[in-house]
């Protein structure tokens, strides 16, 4: 079993303040596979202090500078991507050839991405002719706290701490207790980058503990969130009382509306979509619509698909799903199908209970439910496991009325081959992120929703310009060389 016990702060590991122990599981066969420590108030509050201490030089280090450091980064991750891989594979359960082709690449994918845009900076701005010796500076927001989940450990933290430093912030990252080890490793990329000391630091810890103190922190100018939007409510009002910004990417309960003119594959491109990464992901297209006319083809073919998905230990290479994070989720999920068969949803693959052949492991069978309703539970609640729910439509008004209707509205997916009315949903779905025919979002767009699904926008340009504050200033020479430039 690993020991890392230390936290990361002012480059170097240092022992917490209090020891308390926890035990990382391995959903794989529930054994314990780490154990680390929680931090208290005096880690957050060293942490913090690190990263305040180290803002000022980091922030007039030149853009160039701090995008050849963070560059510098991929270079680690290359070098250890497999140890890397098993780790994320181990503690939240992504199968090894997952973990190392889709969920460990979001790191140099974001990086990359991150790079690109931040060329395009404009750190002066001029206001323009109408207004001659005004701009608008932009300017790192300060000392940011970033909290991330479990479900996809690496793209958050990418998502975050990449733009933070690009942007000239120092940051402090609580990682989900969940899925430490990743993180740590991370840390360890950017002490061998070469990042500065403080301009990084790491403290674990839970939501209530480090990620409320963060939260509340005077010395914290900004929390950039992603998990549950319970604690996106909490962490909003835990702000609140220093006007911090807060930036938050919440849940989701995706609707994928499929059209009888839809490709061949769309039927079977959309249960796998669902259940990827175990159906742990907060875009998963969870709804799935389908017009009448072909809605019985597409049952009888989403259950074909769902049954033909092997589930199996993440250390095991194959295209298998792993299992679920841990044994809350797992209940959550057992809970939410049987509510699904009491509320009158047709199961036609999967169901409650380990799936054939284990006995432990937090494993769950590819679940279909056809004939399900507006309103059933599992129609309005984030499951967030390999469950699918079908709904069949009429008309393409009755399927956007469908799909809007929820607190949430991150992404919404559309299968048809009519361009008109891939473009006209593209505008009626009301979410932050629509996709095409199995097309995903391309290099330099954001990740973000609107409503419940909270409102960031994460990646490229936008993802940057969240971790600067834009400043007026009259009376500017830009005759003068700017130090920014
Ligand atoms: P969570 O929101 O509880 O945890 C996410 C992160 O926030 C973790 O680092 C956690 O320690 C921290 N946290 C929790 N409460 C906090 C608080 N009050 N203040 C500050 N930080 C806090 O998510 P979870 O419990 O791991 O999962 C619960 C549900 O959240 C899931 O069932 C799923 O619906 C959703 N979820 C969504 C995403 C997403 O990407 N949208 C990711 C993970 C979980």
């Amino acid at each position: 079993m690993l020991t890392k016990r230390d936290f990361y702060i002012n480059g170097s590991w240092v022992a917490p303040a209090t020891a308390r122990d926890y035990q990382v599981i391995n959903p794989s066969n529930e054994e314990p596979c780490a154990i680390i420590s929680l931090g208290d108030q005096a880690d957050t509050d060293a942490a913090v202090a690190a990263a305040k201490a180290a803002l000022p030089g980091w922030a007039a280090t030149p853009p160039r500078e701090r995008a050849r450091l963070v560059a510098a980064i991929l270079d680690q991750y290359e070098a250890r991507l497999q140890e890397f891989a098993e780790a994320i594979s181990m503690e939240m359960g992504a199968p090894i050839d997952f973990a190392l082709e889709e969920q460990a690449p979001c790191l140099p994918w974001h990086t990359q991405n991150f790079l690109k845009a931040f060329e395009h900076i404009e750190w002066v701005r001029p206001l323009g002719a109408q207004a001659p010796g005004s701009a608008v500076v932009m300017e790192p927001i300060g000392v940011v706290g970033l909290i991330t989940p479990w479900n996809w450990p690496v793209n958050q933290i990418a998502l975050k701490a990449i733009p933070a430093m690009l942007a000239g912030c120092t940051c402090v990252l609580k990682p989900s207790e969940e899925s430490p080890l990743d993180a740590m490793m991370f840390a360890e990329f950017c002490h061998d980058a070469g990042i500065p000391a403080g301009v990084f630091n790491l403290v674990n810890g839970d939501g209530a503990g480090v990620g409320s103190q963060l939260s509340s922190h005077p010395d914290v100018e900004m929390i950039s969130f992603t998990g549950s939007t319970r604690a996106g409510k909490a962490i909003s009002k835990a702000a609140a009382e220093t006007l911090k910004r807060v930036t938050l990417e919440l849940g989701g309960k995706g609707a994928n509306l499929l059209f009888a003119d839809a490709r061949d594959d769309a039927v079977e491109w959309s249960v796998r979509r669902m259940m990827e990464n175990t159906g742990q992901s907060c875009n998963a297209p969870s709804r799935l619509l389908v017009e009448r006319s072909v809605y019985d083809k597409a049952v009888a073919k989403a259950a074909e698909v769902a049954n033909s998905i092997t589930v199996g230990p993440a250390h095991e290479a194959g295209p298998h799903i792993g299992p679920v994070v841990n044994k809350r989720q797992w209940d959550q999920i057992q809970g939410l199908i049987q509510k699904g068969i009491d509320e009158g949803a047709r199961l036609v693959a999967g169901g409650t209970g380990l799936p054939e052949g284990f006995n432990r492991g937090f494993y769950v069978k590819p679940t279909v439910f056809a004939d399900v309703k507006s309103g059933m539970t599992i129609e309005r609640e984030e499951i967030f496991g390999p469950v699918l729910s079908i709904l069949p439509f009429e008309t393409e008004d009755e399927a956007v009325r469908i799909a809007n209707d929820t607190p949430y509205g991150l992404t919404n997916y559309v299968q048809t081959s009519d361009a008109r009315r891939a473009n006209r949903l593209g505008h009626a779905l009301k979410s932050g992120m629509v996709e095409m025919n199995g097309k995903s979002r391309g290099a330099g767009s954001f990740f973000g929703g609107v409503k419940q699904s909270g409102r960031a926008r994460e990646g490229g340009v936008w993802g940057l310009e969240e971790f600067l504050e834009a400043k007026s200033v009259s009376g500017y020479d830009f005759g003068l060389k700017d130090a920014a430039e």
